[in-house]
């Protein structure tokens, strides 16, 4: 299989845009709203996730929300303000696609495809990923197991693009106090049966602000390669993910944190 250990006994290292890489050396840290909700809340974000060490910025432009009656994302004209904060800052974007029938159109802006844990089982938006040159960021499914994870991973590979990065993003368990559970064991499983890197959301699998900082030591101390962080200007008024995502402050705390405790592991 073409993510396997035994396909290539070397790590992959993905590269994105000209300057970032994921699976590299260093930790790749990806961070930005969850949707992008206008062009000073993304630009301030980018600004400040920049300066505080982020590689890339994430931002949702078409969001698989729960309800069909809340906030879906601002669609192209996020894609737009997405690409141009690029111009400005210099930071590569990641951002989800979640129709075949997007594709094209996302790929034209984004560094980097998101595929949304809702979408990890939607094997034609797979294979359509699969055809195009951009690194796909696929996240795991909310009941799917690290077998299936790889096994969409394979739908995407062996259509030709071979660069995608897994993420694990808390899984749902019987457990209420958080909003999914992270499976800190996925990551060296992960790690040992692939050659690809793998990254962790913890502000997904938390569900809260306050458990970012921890969950995040725990993916580095687990051998993860990167992390995808929820920050937004002022998250009580967020339109999604408030409760989850990190001020500009506590972001900046976190990357400071971060350099302490990657270095002592
Ligand atoms: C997101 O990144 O905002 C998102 C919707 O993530 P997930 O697909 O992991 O729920
Ligand atoms: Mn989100």
């Amino acid at each position: 299989k073409l993510a396997s250990r035994e396909f290539s006994a070397d790590r992959s290292v993905i590269r994105v845009g000209d300057a970032a890489e994921v699976g590299g050396r260093s930790l790749a840290v990806i961070a930005g709203p969850c949707s992008v909700e206008g062009r000073d809340m993304l630009r301030e974000t980018a600004f400040s996730v920049a300066s505080a060490g982020a590689g890339m910025l994430r931002g949702g432009a078409f969001k698989p929300r729960t309800s069909p009656y809340a906030f879906q994302g601002l669609g192209e004209a996020a894609l737009r303000m997405l690409a141009d904060v690029r111009a400005e800052t210099g930071l590569p974007i990641v951002t989800e696609v979640m129709d075949t029938r997007q594709v094209e159109l996302v790929a034209e802006y984004a560094d980097v495809l998101q595929i949304g844990a809702r979408n990890m089982q939607n094997f034609a938006l797979l294979s359509e990923v699969g055809r195009v040159q951009r690194p796909v960021l696929l996240k795991r499914g909310l009941s799917a197991t690290v077998q299936e994870l790889l096994m969409a991973a394979e739908y995407v590979m062996a259509q030709g693009n071979r660069d995608v990065i897994l993420c694990e993003r808390g899984i749902r368990t019987f457990e209420t106090a958080t909003r999914n559970t992270l499976d800190v064991a996925a990551i060296p499983v992960l790690k040992a049966e692939t050659h690809l890197p793998v990254m962790v959301d913890p502000s997904h699998a938390g569900g809260r602000a306050d458990l970012v900082a921890p969950l995040s030591f725990a993916a580095i101390a687990a051998g993860a390669d990167g992390l995808i962080v929820e920050v937004h200007p002022c998250p009580e008024q967020a339109l999604s993910d408030g409760d989850q995502s990190l001020t500009l402050a506590a972001f900046e705390k976190l990357m400071i944190d971060i350099r302490v405790f990657a270095d002592a592991v």
